[in-house]
């Protein structure tokens, strides 16, 4: 970015003229700026470098880099890469992190952190991914590592929960796919009370839309697949939290294999150029579908916490900058009607995944909670005739058209 800021027209300042108010710039600003890169041919981006490993001159000067007397690559699987340094330094900058880790995919972020962090014991509130799900009851409950698992609606058995040191508390908000908020600032002060971490999947409202970090929460994580991505063509994932507790993530990350493809670290930075562009529209767009939805006679309620009446609603008003671009719609009539719907779609994509370019829904029952039972969906809210939406960035009125037309043929 241009180092000597241009003084602002509007507001010239009154005294010493020579010297402009430094202004700091802004999150979109510094998503566009967050390099300097140099070369003999004037790009102003660095190139990719698709490398795994790196030449030194010397034994000695590779001994000191080994050994940490001087900053420089070594393999890249190590996390070791300039493309994915410079992809991590702007995640941080997302967040207002002190450093973050990049991922080959959101579940390898996840599982990097909960095994870094949770090994005294895990302590999930609220609705939780699939994947997540599964990966917390299939792989590190046999492992040994206790997990409870609470709903948004048993917040006074927290406390209790946390009854050994260090301990790590899982969340997600807003949640999949009834949208539930929950309060990150309570959850991050009960978790320190308790000498506990709190770590929140920031998926679904993207860095633009909430910041769990300011909020007091430890880790912020996403599947970077969908909205840091944005374009449903690569896969990949983000942690982001102090340096002090990414070093033990960073560990496994190395140990496991999760690095990401500098190609793919390459993508993910030029797809997060645009966010805080993208994210507003899919903002603007899911509260235009909403609305529109609202009073139809065959949605028997729309989930989406930018409507007034939803009961996260002023919650998500104090806690996040935006509602996100997804929602959910219960359509009247159960699992078949609401397949019918999806099936009557003609801009909206049948695909699971969210925060792409182009709008999709998919029925959870079918898909992201097909491996959960009906008793335990019920239990958690979800019914057979919920049809979630990401709503992509086409424009708001054909996808309220499509819906319509769907609806309509019912
Ligand atoms: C998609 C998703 C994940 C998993 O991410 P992958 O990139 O598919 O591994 C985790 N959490 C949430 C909330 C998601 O939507």
């Amino acid at each position: 970015m241009p180092s000597e800021p241009k003084p602002s027209q509007a507001k010239a300042p009154s005294k010493a003229p020579s010297k402009a108010p430094s202004r700091a710039p802004s999150r979109a600003t510094r998503i566009i700026h967050n390099r300097r890169h140099q070369d003999s041919f004037g790009s102003p981006y660095s190139p990719v470098y698709n490398t795994t490993t790196y030449r030194f001159a010397n034994t000695a000067a590779l001994q000191d880099v080994i050994e940490g007397r001087t900053p420089g690559n070594l393999y890249t699987r190590w996390g070791s890469n300039p493309t994915i340094r410079e992809l991590e330094q702007g995640l941080a900058g997302l967040e207002n992190a002190e450093d973050a880790l990049a991922f080959a995919s959101g579940m390898a972020a996840i599982s990097a952190t909960l095994f870094a962090h949770g090994r005294n014991g895990i302590v999930c509130f609220g609705d939780l991914y699939g994947g997540t799900q599964e990966l917390l009851t299939q792989h590190l409950e046999p492992l040994g590592i206790p997990v409870t698992f609470l709903l948004q609606s048993e917040f006074d058995q927290l406390a209790d929960a946390l009854n050994r040191p260090g301990m790590l508390v899982y969340c997600e908000s807003p949640a999949n796919p009834t949208l539930g908020i929950l309060d990150i600032r309570k959850l991050a002060l009960l978790a320190h009370a308790k000498g506990a971490l709190l770590a929140v999947d920031n998926t679904f409202a993207s860095p633009v839309n909430q910041q769990p970090l300011v909020l007091g929460a430890d880790f912020s994580i996403h599947s970077a697949t969908k909205f840091l991505g944005g374009h449903s063509d690569l896969t990949a994932g983000a942690v982001m939290a102090s340096a002090e507790q990414i070093r033990p993530i960073a560990l496994w990350r190395k140990n496991l294999g999760q690095i990401l493809a500098p190609e793919t670290a390459a993508l993910l930075s030029r797809s997060l150029r645009t966010l805080p562009l993208r994210v507003r529209q899919h903002n603007d767009n899911a509260m235009a579908v909403a609305q529109a939805m609202v009073n139809h006679p065959a949605i028997k309620q729309v989930l989406y916490p930018g409507l007034p009446d939803f009961p996260g609603h002023d919650l998500a008003a104090q806690q996040m900058d935006g509602f996100g671009g997804v929602l959910t719609l219960e359509i009247r009539g159960g699992r078949e009607q609401a397949a019918k719907v999806a099936d009557n779609l003609r801009v909206f994509l049948l695909a699971t995944s969210l925060g792409g370019v182009e709008s999709l829904a998919s029925q959870p029952c079918a898909t992201s909670h097909h491996g959960i039972s009906r008793e335990e969906r019920e239990r958690r809210g979800i019914t057979d005739g919920m049809l979630r939406l990401s709503v992509g960035l086409e424009d708001a009125q054909d996808l309220i058209a499509d819906l319509q037309q769907a609806l309509n043929l019912l």
